[in-house]
């Protein structure tokens, strides 16, 4: 039944098996099994009134005309498995949030994004122009690609998808409102792309994660356990190592964010790389290696949820 739908749909696209995280494996061979599993116990979940994309109303104005038909046949397939179980899709059901850091149109709005806004714990800039490469690459465009690639990876595998932003075009939104968006569509996990621009010594990616505060004390230890999903996926599934000089292996708490202050589902923010330095820029510049980051984050939303 699902067995036969699933293991054709997902041997076209997804990422839930490539990376053999979550319990499944890499082999063809043992893919099915596990696969079909996980789609089972996806598929008993209500999903409630999960479109393909949602959209929440109060940030309608923020995504709006965003999310066009994506390559079609993610569309299709996410929306053909719409509150069905019978899709066997490992994501069915399920609510992604992703905020891409930033946003290309910051850069001549400065004035806007230095406008202050309250994170939870103090005054912090509604956003930044985020970094860049030597050569003039931002972070923005990168996280955007990035999350770009993830989404339709996430959708492939039946997902909904809540996009903070979907140009690099745009101003904002306000970092408190990426938060707001993601918890509005109840999303069942989150996370933030960015890329790090520090002293060009250090290298690596870091994953940074809540610190209770209040309003996201009930998603502390979930959000560690989607932040350790990470690590794993970005070791397995992508050339860029740990940072040598942010986090404990890869890990950091941060309670300056108010993408993780006001987060109440599960969210981590992933730094991959540092822009400044010259190894990690050439990586992030290359659409393989964005890819790749797409992948291993949709591999490690997998077996978080799953
Ligand atoms: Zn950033």
């Amino acid at each position: 039944m699902g067995v036969v739908i699933g293991v054709t749909l997902l041997g076209a696209t997804g990422c839930g098996r490539l990376l053999g995280l979550g319990g499944g494996t890499a082999s063809s061979a043992g893919a099915s099994t596990p696969a079909s599993a996980r789609s089972a116990r996806s598929g008993a979940a209500p999903s409630g009134a999960v479109p393909s994309v949602t959209v929440p109303a109060s940030s309608a104005p923020v995504v709006a005309g965003t999310h066009p038909a994506p390559s079609g046949n993610a569309t299709s397939e996410a929306t053909a498995g719409k509150g069905s179980g019978a899709s066997g899709l490992v994501l069915a059901g399920k609510v992604v949030g992703l905020d891409p850091g930033h946003n290309g149109g910051n850069f001549t709005h400065l004035a806007y994004i230095d406008h202050q806004i309250w994170n939870g714990r103090e005054w912090e800039d509604c956003n930044t122009t985020g970094t860049s490469t030597d050569g003039g690459y931002t972070e923005a465009l990168f996280n955007f690609r990035v999350a770009s690639y993830l989404r339709a990876d996430l959708l492939a595998d039946g997902a909904s998808v809540v996009m903070t932003r979907t140009s690099d075009s745009g101003v904002g939104p306000c970092v408190d409102e990426r938060a707001a968006i993601i918890n509005h569509a109840h999303a069942n996990v989150g996370i933030a792309i960015h890329a790090d621009g520090a002293a060009p010594g250090g290298r690596g990616f870091a994953i940074l994660v809540p610190v209770a505060d209040g309003p996201n004390d009930q998603v502390i230890s979930s959000s560690l356990a989607f932040a350790g999903d990470v690590r794993t996926a970005m070791l397995t599934g992508t050339p860029m190592p740990v940072s040598n000089y942010d986090g404990v292996d890869g890990v950091q708490p941060r309670d300056d964010l108010a993408g993780l202050n006001l987060a109440q589902v599960p969210m981590a923010l992933i730094e991959v790389g540092n822009m400044r330095n010259a190894t990690d820029a050439a990586l992030e510049t290359s659409p393989t290696f964005q890819q790749e980051v797409a992948k291993a984050l949709c591999a490690a939303i997998v077996a978080f949820l799953t």
